[in-house]
């Protein structure tokens, strides 16, 4: 059982690195990356836990991109964590997370939420500030119901807690996971809201800035969209990948490594030698 993209407390996710991989031994995950948004710094800690589960633990990243004006996400797989050119890159998404984190909560604070960026801070601890942390803060302050309320009436592209930044371009996310020896998967086609041209576009150009593979199956996706996404891979000569993109045991409707195969006679990201063995 193999899952390619999870998130752990250094980014979005709300189990620990230690616990998140614990969770994927005890589900029968096999092979594992961590994938946390703009950060690899929760990657030491799963490499001790997964040793003590006799699980694989796979080096990984999930890079914010801006494309056309609209964020795309690039996991990064297999990479060399000490790399320097990574290193720096990521160091300056973080700048733009904390930077734009300033500005989201001033933003919500006049919306209702007291002390939003102190709180934010807190709740994110050594990781990164993300969107969810905010959408926790507007349910907490009884401000939404819920988190997905939160991204529909003030989070999300347009909404008034929004605010769009320039993280990096794709060219220079693909160029850092390949300096650093990895493998570049554009993530889950199906999760940007995009039509069907504007996901094959977007296809286009990663493949075109010189990525690797696609997400083809997800937490969320169906069979037809995962054909549908084999079949961009296939036109762009892209690997496939797989990830259930867990982020909370709360989503019980998504498990850690509960993933199909991908469709039938596609390459995969991990017969790339790169990925090793
Ligand atoms: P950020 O990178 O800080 O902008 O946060 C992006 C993360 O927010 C994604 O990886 C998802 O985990 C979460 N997210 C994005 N859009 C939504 C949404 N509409 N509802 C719930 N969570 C979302
Ligand atoms: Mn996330
Ligand atoms: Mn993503
Ligand atoms: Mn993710």
């Amino acid at each position: 059982m193999i899952d390619l993209h999870s998130h752990s407390t250094r980014s979005d996710g709300r189990l620990t690195p230690t616990e998140l991989v614990a969770r994927a031994a005890n589900a029968g995950v096999e092979t594992l990356a961590l994938t946390d948004h703009d950060t690899i710094d929760g990657l030491a800690e799963a490499r001790t836990a997964a040793s003590a589960h006799g699980l694989r633990l796979i080096n990984g990243v999930e890079i914010s991109v801006t494309w056309q004006r609209r964020t795309l996400h690039v996991v990064g797989l297999a990479f060399d964590e000490h790399d320097a050119g990574l290193a720096e890159g990521l160091a300056a998404l973080q700048k733009v997370r904390h930077d734009r984190a300033e500005r989201i909560a001033a933003k919500i604070e006049k919306h209702g939420v007291a002390n939003a960026l102190e709180r934010a801070q807190e709740l994110a601890g050594d990781g990164q500030i993300t969107r969810p942390h905010f959408a926790r803060l507007l349910t907490e302050d009884g401000i939404c119901r819920d988190n997905a309320q939160a991204f529909k009436r003030y989070l999300r592209p347009g909404r008034d807690g929004h605010v769009s930044v320039e993280w990096t371009t794709l060219l220079r996310a693909v160029q850092w996971i390949h300096g650093a020896g990895g493998i570049a998967v554009l993530a889950h086609p199906f999760g940007y809201g995009f039509s069907g041209a504007w996901r094959q576009r977007a296809v286009t150009a990663f493949a075109a800035a010189g990525g690797d593979g696609l997400e083809i199956c997800t937490g969320t996706t169906d069979r037809q969209q995962e054909v549908t996404a084999a079949r961009d891979a296939d036109q762009h000569g892209l690997a496939g990948s797989v990830g259930s993109d867990f982020h909370a045991p709360e989503q019980f409707w998504l498990a850690l490594g509960r993933l199909r195969a991908l469709p039938g006679g596609m390459r995969s990201v991990w017969d790339d030698p790169r990925f090793g063995d």
